[in-house]
């Protein structure tokens, strides 16, 4: 992966972490803030509920004493005192007081639990209300009231009236129904409900016994639940309800009654729409700024890339440049950091390469001048030695007498000519090696150049039953000193003639390589070992016994005049190849030292 691409995921990786992080963290505590918010409101409203609640009982008790000191019940008091009380006339006057009164339920009982008169269900006279019989519970009660449509919830208060050694007692109540709800103070987005917990209701939930505001039930199925819990445990609870208005909370609280048994369910329900709204907005703008951080990341990333990979590249380019012998190849290294430090490592090391390089060519020529210097000396000594025991044996001859020294002269002057001759030809090849001429640089097309090489050596090639095959497909023009080089290949093909003293094949070929030609020359003679192969360019060193051991120096010497290298690659027995690297271009060739066009 590139360094760019790894930046770029790092800063992603970066952004989208942090963006989710921050998103986590505001979502929970906008969420906490607002459930603080709603249980604070809820507990308000509560509050606001049970106020109202114990407002609408003393209200209810105000009412039932003052139907306690109407007149009618003044003489029910004095009815139910007689020892056998006759009620036959108060039938309607629970239903009246209670008209006046604005009460929903009015009951009237004497002291044995025996209804007088009852508003809610005149046909129960003479039944049993239980209530008369307990001692009056002194603050108002929710209670379930049988009607002839059903029990119904409603806000009870007592009243006793004194009558003689006997009681009445006035039962007064208002239902529990939507106008009490609408008399609440609600915010905007909350609303309450009232479930009413009858005998009727106590077989599993019905959402007829569901108080709302409004006529709408749509939601009633999903507080099912809610309410069971609330009945089953008699402690509150709440629940997160979605209707078409969007998600609401609600919450239960238990009504009880006058002995903690369970009569109602108040439900206060708070929309979290703005909740909601805000959740979508924080998701929205951590959209925003992960997109904004993406962008941010790409444009950072390629920066910082930029910053860091262009300057490497720089040195991967100069690195590559002096690995390919340009040991000149500098990186301007302006930047003060880890890339600066190294741009100078890098240009102190190719400074210390040139010069290592220069003194090891120093000695390297030196020891190949000494080692030339030992053959030259070698080859000298050779002819020297007869040359100096003729002259010597010609002496002791003419010491001997003339018919002796007659006798060895001509002998003697032939081996003397032939040293002398052995000596004046070492020393033309030493002179010949000594005056390659710098190359004089002309256009030469490659192909022609090879072909001339093939066809001046024909006759010999033919003697040697060598086969020679020329491959010069897709190479064009150079320029070289096409003398020189063909003098360097001429020798070539000799040494690879030489090397098969029973025939065999010589390749020549060419090939274009960007600026630079390639030219190999392989045969299938003998081959070299790798010793062999370290000394083949030494000046006189030479395998053959009438070799002069110049031939490779010299090759070696014009191509390094061009500009260009020389190796070698053999196997024992199988053959070698020389392969030569020549610049093609003009000014590459030009630029060497002491060249010219
Ligand atoms: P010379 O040909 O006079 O010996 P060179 O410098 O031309 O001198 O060659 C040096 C030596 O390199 C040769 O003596 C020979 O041993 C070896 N040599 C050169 N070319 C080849 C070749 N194509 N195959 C095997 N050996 C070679
Ligand atoms: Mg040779």
């Amino acid at each position: 992966m590139s360094f760019r691409r790894r930046l770029l995921l790092l800063f992603a990786f970066s952004v989208g972490v942090s963006v989710a992080v921050v998103t986590s963290i505001v979502s929970t505590m906008t969420r906490r803030a607002f459930d603080q918010a709603t249980d604070t409101r809820t507990a308000a409203l509560v509050q606001q509920f049970r106020r109202e609640f114990t407002r609408r009982g003393e209200e209810v008790s105000r009412k039932a004493e003052t139907a306690a000191s109407s007149p009618q019940a003044t003489r029910m008091a004095v009815a139910a005192a007689q020892p056998i009380p006759d009620y036959s006339g108060f039938l309607d006057a629970a239903r009246e007081l209670a008209q006046t009164e604005r009460l929903d339920f009015l009951e009237f009982a004497d002291n044995r639990g025996t209804i007088i008169s009852s508003a809610q269900w005149p046909a129960k006279f003479g039944y049993k209300e239980p209530m008369a019989l307990w001692p009056a519970p002194t603050s108002p009660f929710l209670k379930e009231e049988e009607t002839p449509h059903g029990a119904e919830l409603g806000l009870f208060a007592v009243h006793a009236l004194a009558a003689g050694d006997s009681k009445l007692s006035i039962i007064g109540g208002v239902r529990l129904d939507r106008t009490f709800l609408l008399d609440l103070d609600l915010p905007n987005d909350m609303r309450v409900m009232l479930y009413e917990k009858t005998e009727a209701s106590d077989h599993g939930f019905s959402s007829r016994h569901l108080i709302t505001p409004s006529d709408s039930q749509e939601d009633a199925g999903q507080l099912a639940a809610l309410i069971e819990s609330v009945e089953l445990t008699g402690r509150e609870a709440s629940v997160i309800t979605t209707s078409k208005a969007g998600e609401e909370m609600v919450n239960a609280f238990p009504l009880s009654g006058e002995n903690n048994q369970l009569l109602g369910i108040f439900l206060v329900g708070s929309s979290r729409q703005i909740y909601n709204q805000l959740r979508r907005e924080i998701r929205l703008a951590a959209l925003i700024a992960a997109t904004a951080g993406l962008v941010l990341a790409v444009l950072l990333s390629s920066w910082a890339a930029a910053r860091v990979t262009r300057p490497l590249e720089q040195l991967a380019e100069a690195a590559r440049e002096i690995a390919m012998g340009n040991w000149k190849a500098f990186v301007s290294a302006d930047s003060r950091d880890e890339v600066g430090e190294l741009a100078d490592a890098l240009n102190r090391m190719a400074g210390d390469l040139l010069e290592q390089r220069e003194r090891l060519l120093q000695s390297e020529r030196l020891a190949a001048w000494r080692e030339a210097a030992r053959r030259l000396a070698h080859e000298l000594k050779n002819p020297l030695f007869p040359l100096q025991l003729t002259v010597e044996n010609l002496v002791r001859a003419r010491s001997q007498g003339p018919e002796q020294f007659e006798e060895i002269f001509a002998e003697s002057a032939t081996t003397l000519l032939s040293e002398i001759n052995r000596l004046k030809n070492t020393v033309a090849h030493f002179g010949e090696f000594s005056k390659v001429p710098k190359p004089q640089l002309e256009k030469v097309r490659v192909d022609e150049l090879l072909q001339h090489v093939a066809s001046v050596h024909r006759a010999q090639l033919q003697q040697a039953s060598v086969e020679c095959r020329v491959e010069t497909s897709g190479v064009g023009t150079m320029f070289a000193d096409p003398d020189l080089l063909h003098r360097a290949l001429s020798n070539l093909m000799l040494n690879a003639i030489e090397a098969m003293p029973t025939g065999g094949t010589i390749c020549l070929k060419a090939r274009q390589n960007s600026g630079w030609v390639e030219l190999e020359v392989s045969d299938t003679g003998v081959g070299l070992s790798p010793s062999e192969a370290q000394n083949l360019f030494t000046p006189y060193y030479t395998s053959k016994q009438h070799g002069t051991g110049l031939g490779l120096a010299i090759v070696h010497s014009i191509i390094t005049d061009h500009g260009g290298s020389i190796r070698v690659e053999s196997q024992p027995a199988r053959g070698t190849t020389f392969m030569i690297e020549l610049p093609a271009n003009h000014d590459a060739v030009r630029a060497l030292p002491g060249n010219h066009a």
